[in-house]
């Protein structure tokens, strides 16, 4: 099933990501985490990439596993960091042999305190090696409504939205935010210059203070002044702060349903009870 497909026959489509277990641990230990999600009823799951393909193997096991076990169709991460052309299309000739026809095209991050490797590949260029190699597939790519923290300027990341957009992107999953009103700002921005396909809102509910401090270092998305009283009154409180952080993402994801929002992609950290309260607590499902 081409994922894109879906956002024609329903709104919101309905995806939640999670990430393939480490190497040195065996791959059934992400089963239950699978299976409970399904009881959710996704549209499709999404498999994140390790860090410069760090878990490529794991990657196209667990997502082969869901599509194949449990009949969700699954998205399959994929960076080009550091990567060659010949590299690539030989990833991408696995990619076609474990079923996998939905890719998220992604530049990645090098690994840590290591300068950026000298191949100069950005995600438009792997959407455009995944297009000349697999025409039938559905490409996805990546968003930031606050700007990619490497832009120079927001308006500057919108301009290079569109390029990769018009290079073969058939819908886009963003980055996480906080404030809703920043995401219905980027979509009109973003719809102003063309970029007209779908659009989910990625969101991921904070259940402890150092969670939410450590993604917000690392993405650079806004706390809005909210969620900092929340986490200030529940931050030493590991039950309530998660209490509080659902409460605030269900907000979120209610206010985005009444926008009429594409889909709502939530980051479950292979947290299922997350996913199972918020499509609880909202009309997500
Ligand atoms: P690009 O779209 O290539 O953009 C990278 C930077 O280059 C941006 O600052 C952009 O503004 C700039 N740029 C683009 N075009 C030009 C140009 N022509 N001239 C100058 N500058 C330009 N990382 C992983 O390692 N594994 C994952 O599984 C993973 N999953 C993700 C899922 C989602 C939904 C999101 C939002 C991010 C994910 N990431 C993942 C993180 C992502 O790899 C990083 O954010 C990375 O830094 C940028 O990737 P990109 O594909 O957005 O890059």
């Amino acid at each position: 099933m081409l994922i894109h497909q879906l956002f024609a026959q329903k709104r919101p489509v309905v995806s939640f990501e999670i990430f393939p277990p480490k190497p040195d641990s065996p791959l059934e230990s992400i089963f239950d985490c699978i299976e409970e999600l399904q009881a959710l009823k996704p549209d499709f799951i999404s498999v994140t990439y390790g860090a410069a393909g760090s878990t490529r193997g794991r990657t196209l096991e667990v997502a082969r596993h869901i599509q194949h076990d449990h009949g969700i169709p699954a998205l399959g991460h994929l960076t080009c960091v550091g990567a060659t052309a010949e590299t690539i299309q030989a990833i991408l000739h696995e990619f076609a042999a474990h079923g996998i026809e939905n890719i998220l095209a992604l530049r990645g991050d090098p690994p840590k305190n290591a300068p950026f490797p000298p191949t100069p590949y950005r995600a438009k260029d792997l959407i455009r090696l995944i297009r000349q190699q697999r025409r039938s597939c559905s490409v996805a790519a990546a968003a930031y409504p606050e700007g990619h923290l490497e832009s120079p300027s927001r308006e500057d990341d919108l301009r290079f939205l569109k390029e990769k957009v018009d290079t073969g992107v058939d819908f886009l999953i963003t980055q996480i935010f906080f404030d809703n009103a920043i995401l219905y700002r980027f979509l009109e921005d973003a719809r102003a210059l063309g970029i007209d396909v779908p659009v989910m809102a990625g969101i991921m509910p904070v259940f402890s203070r150092p969670q939410v401090e450590r993604i917000c270092s690392l993405c650079g998305a806004t706390l809005p002044p909210a969620l900092r009283k929340l986490m200030e009154k529940y931050g030493h409180d590991k039950e309530a702060m998660e209490q509080a952080g659902l409460e605030y993402a269900s907000r979120q994801i209610a206010d985005l349903l009444a926008h009429d929002i594409d889909g709502v992609h939530l980051y479950t950290m292979n947290r299922p009870h997350l996913a199972r309260t918020l499509v609880r607590n909202t009309s997500l499902r």
